[in-house]
Parts: C-alpha cells; structure tokens; sequence
C-alpha cells in the first residue's frame, strides 16, 4: 500500500514531520511546505495511487468527502475571499509528487497566484465525437 520512495506515504506513515488539520483511516490532510498562499491545505489518501484515475469508487469517496469541510475551514481561518481546488496528474500537469493530492489554496484579490487559461474552440462535429469517445470509456 505505501511506495518506500514517496514523501506523501511517509508523511501518512508519521515518518515525516507535518502539520495535520485532518486524519482518519483512509484520508490526511496537512498544510503545503510551499504554500501558493497561507492556509494552502493537502488532502490525500493514505493509500499509495499515483494519479485521480487509479483510485477505486469507495477510495474516492472516503477522501473526496472531506473537501467540502476543508474548503469552508481553510475559508474560515484565513478570511480569504475564495478558494482554488486543484489537483494535478502526471509531471505535464504540473504534478510533482507522485501520490494523488488535491490543493486547497486560499484566494485573494491581487493575490501573486495566477494560471493561463486559454479557452479554445471546437471545429464543428469536435465536441460531440469526443464526447461519444469519453462516454464510451465510462461504459455509458
Ligand atoms: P504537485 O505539483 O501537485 O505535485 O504539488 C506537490 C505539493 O507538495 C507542492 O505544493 C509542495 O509544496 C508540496 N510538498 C512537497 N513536499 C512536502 C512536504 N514534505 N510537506 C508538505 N508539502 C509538501
Ligand atoms: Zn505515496
């Protein structure tokens, strides 16, 4: 279940320091060492999987439940005007460490953290073929 080599299983296992606001059996959730803004919050599963895709339905929800409190706590205790959720998978979407985390970074007007979001637009027939195509991945 945890990978030897992961700094996130070892910060599961308590083998390495870090600031906890949250934990139970599955999830932990803990303050960023690099914070995008102060009150940036992790929560990951205990369970070593490398990216979102990897986890099972009941692994999903036993993490995927806390965020909503998370996001209204990490609010809470910085006042911040809004709160960005990300999670990053494999190294071309920005994913450094290798363990599925979601990010909980406070917002702020004139805050220094920014992302490039280039809106595109679909030739005709585009979006309705790939979305047949992804459908038919989920089995639908
Ligand atoms: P990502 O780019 O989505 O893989 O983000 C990895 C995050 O893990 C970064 O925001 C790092 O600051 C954070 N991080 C790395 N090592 C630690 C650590 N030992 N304790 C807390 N956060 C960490
Ligand atoms: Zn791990």
């Amino acid at each position: 279940m945890a990978n030897p080599d992961c700094i996130f299983c070892k910060i599961a296992a308590g083998d390495i320091p870090a600031f906890k606001v949250h934990e139970d059996d599955a999830s932990l959730a803990f303050m960023d060492i690099g914070p995008l803004a102060e009150g940036h919050v992790l929560l990951i599963p205990k369970a070593h999987t490398e990216t979102l895709d990897g986890l099972s339905v009941d692994q999903a929800a036993a993490l995927l439940r806390h965020l909503p409190a998370l996001v209204g706590a990490v609010k809470a205790a910085t006042g911040c005007e809004g709160v960005n959720v990300l999670q990053n998978n494999g190294r071309v979407a920005h994913q450094v460490v290798p363990h599925v985390h979601f990010h909980i970074i406070p917002r702020n007007s004139g805050d220094k953290f920014s992302f490039n979001w280039p809106a595109g637009k679909y030739p005709p027939g585009r979006a309705e073929q790939l979305a047949g195509e992804i459908s038919r991945h989920l089995g639908g």
